[in-house]
């Protein structure tokens, strides 16, 4: 049987550049050699969540883009979270055997925290042990991420620990799987590309709207003038350019260095190059979206799929904890 592979995502609608140079690229990678589920994490979402009008508006675009990057239901399991209901009751299961102290020492919870203080509600609490459930239903090995997420899959990894401890040995240890470009910046240069920060570059843009949105990007702050040297090392746009200028970026920087070229033309370049390599997504995208009956039969499909699975796994881990 092929080892396994998990991964879940905020249904936050159209996916940007961050999403899939840090984390979709591997979902695509990894179909062949793994049997690969990938999860639309829609209970998840509900802990920062007031207003869900757009939620399943952003199931589907996020699947739309899903599919266009090439992810094949035929291959891999597409799902929503909370069309497997068993992940709550292991939800809670997992609950009883985590510590409330490496919950509440998490930073992320106490940055929802200082975010939303007029709503820390229970859920947020939880939010790794529920990751943990997710993962570990599907008993997976391998969980391609960004980097942000890597502490609270290594606090997934201690929760499994704990439990295999008391319970003995039932789940694998989840590892994380990084791309090459594990954090991309956002366009302000200085925090993680995110569609909270509005920071983002979506990979469904029209070119005109990617060249409009790549021309905000902050860039070398000390290039002031077109004839001041730029220092590529420190630039977010000559980040990008090397990965989608891969062959040029070398050229690009010494021109930088040597004020030959400017900040915008280094722009147009970069739009070009991103608007090279998206056509055939945009293109795929465009396609998928014209049957939207197509989506939810791959996510239903997913679903049963998915639950099979869930089952058997849940009925182990009762059976072990003594409750059959
Ligand atoms: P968002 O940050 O836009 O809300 P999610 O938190 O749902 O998106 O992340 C979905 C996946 O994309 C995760 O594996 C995450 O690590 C990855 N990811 C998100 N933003 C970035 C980024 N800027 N750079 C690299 N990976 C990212």
């Amino acid at each position: 049987m092929k080892r396994r592979v998990f991964s879940g995502a905020r249904p936050t609608g159209r996916q940007h550049l961050g999403n899939y140079l840090g984390a979709i690229q591997n979902y695509v990678a990894l179909q062949d050699e793994y049997q690969c589920i990938y999860c639309i994490v829609d209970i998840h979402a509900l802990t920062s969540l007031e207003d869900t009008s757009q939620l399943q508006e952003n199931i589907h675009e996020m699947v739309l883009d899903w599919l266009a990057a090439g992810l094949d239901p035929k291959k891999s399991i597409l799902f929503v979270q909370s069309h497997v209901p068993e992940v709550m009751e292991l939800h809670t299961l997992l609950g009883m055997t985590t510590p409330l102290g490496w919950l509440l020492r998490v930073p992320t919870f106490k940055e929802k925290v200082k975010l939303q203080p007029h709503n820390v509600n229970y859920g947020l609490v939880g939010y790794p042990v529920l990751m943990t459930a997710d993962i570990v239903l599907y008993k997976a090995e391998v969980v391609p991420v960004g980097e942000d997420q890597l502490p609270h899959l290594e606090l997934a990894r201690e929760i499994v620990r704990r439990f295999n401890n008391i319970f003995g040995d039932t789940f694998p240890e989840p590892q994380a799987k990084l791309t090459p470009f594990p954090m991309v910046l956002g366009l302000d240069g200085k925090e993680k590309m995110s569609k909270q920060l509005d920071n983002h570059i979506e990979l469904a843009l029209s070119p005109e709207e990617t060249l409009e949105r790549v021309m905000t990007a902050v860039t070398d702050p000390a290039r002031r003038y077109r004839h001041d040297p730029g220092h590529p090392e420190v630039c977010n746009i000559y980040r990008l350019q090397q990965y989608f200028n891969e062959f040029k970026s070398g050229g690009i920087a010494e021109q930088c260095r040597r004020a030959q070229i400017g900040c915008v033309e280094c722009k147009e370049l970069l739009a070009d190059a991103i608007n090279t390599m998206l056509q055939p997504f945009r293109q795929r995208r465009a396609a998928i979206a014209a049957e939207p009956q197509y989506v939810t039969d791959v996510l239903a499909d997913g679903a049963r799929r998915a639950r099979l699975i869930a089952r058997r796994t849940l009925k182990e881990v009762k059976q072990r904890m003594g409750l059959i």
